[in-house]
């Protein structure tokens, strides 16, 4: 049996307008996609239980960093139609003194006017590594700097390109994320570990695990929330580091698998790779792929 997993984001729909600066799924379109795979006799299951067998091929829906659009408009629509998600949580916005994702402050003040964020220098194996990982961002501007804020630059030196957040910005990033009472009182929603500020992982590891990810765990736990025991990586991993790197801490703390990637997972792998949420359609074989 066939066993996808679904990678969403941001969500635009009547409940709350997309967040600014992502490139969000119109709501119609998820649920064309959910009700389209249903028609087609895919059955959906919670990603904790991913490891089980099942008897038709399944559907497992992930939406990554609980955005306020994906919170509000496709859980309680999910919910009401039984069908399982798995949204991965940042516990960064949370905190007292929260810490607010490098790359969503990116989005945000790149869809800000007047904002002219500088293109920082780089090294020529930098730039190789950028174009690759980005090579669909085609303005040089966004291009290098996600690139160098998400992939080269660490936490500090990101934030320290962006500058300070300045108080439109703020009220921008305030409502971005969902708080932990949005997420409470749902029977098909489960949650998992996307790290404390999103930063992508280097080759310090063990420090990746005591800052990033064991907070993060231990915050989900705190608020009660239902977990998986998946982690989503946030990031590609930084110039020189490789998610591989992360399996055996994250077995020791009792995760069965990180979502990494896009492609078709085989089954086996501790890393599991996702089918994005633009080319459900055509992996699926759905109608109206093209008008979507
Ligand atoms: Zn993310």
């Amino acid at each position: 049996m066939r066993k996808l997993i679904l990678m969403y984001h941001s969500v635009d729909g009547k409940n709350e307008p997309a967040v600014a600066g992502s490139f969000p799924l119109p709501m119609e379109r998820f649920v064309a996609q959910i009700e389209g795979a249903r028609q087609k006799g895919w059955d959906f299951a919670p990603l904790s239980q991913l490891g089980r067998q099942v008897e038709r091929d399944t559907l497992y829906v992930t939406g990554d960093d609980g955005t306020v659009d994906w919170a509000r408009n496709v859980l309680p629509w999910c919910e009401e139609q039984e069908i399982p998600t798995h949204t991965a949580i940042i516990t960064g916005p949370w905190l007292e003194k929260p810490i607010y994702p490098t790359a969503h402050r990116l989005q945000i003040l790149l869809s800000m006017p007047g904002r002219e964020l500088p293109i920082p220098e780089l090294s020529k194996g930098e730039i190789e590594y950028i174009d690759k990982a980005y090579y669909y961002e085609t303005d040089p501007r966004r291009r290098y700097l996600k690139g160098a804020c998400n992939l080269i630059f660490d936490f500090e030196k990101s934030q320290s390109l962006l500058g300070g957040v300045s108080d439109d910005e703020f009220l921008f990033l305030r409502r971005r994320f969902a708080a932990p009472k949005e997420y409470k009182g749902y029977e098909y929603a489960e949650f998992g570990v996307h790290t404390v500020s999103h930063r992508a992982m280097d080759k310090d590891v063990n420090r990746y695990m005591d800052e990033e990810i064991s907070p993060c765990l231990s915050k989900l736990m705190q608020h009660g929330l239902r977990l998986s025991s998946y982690f989503t990586l946030p990031m590609r991993p930084r110039y020189g580091a490789t998610v591989r790197d992360l399996i055996d801490p994250l077995k020791k703390i009792g995760f069965v698998g990180v979502l990494d990637g896009p492609g078709v997972w085989d089954q086996s792998d501790f890393v599991i790779p996702r089918i994005d949420c633009m080319q459900v359609e055509t992996v699926l074989d759905l109608e109206g792929s093209e008008t979507a």
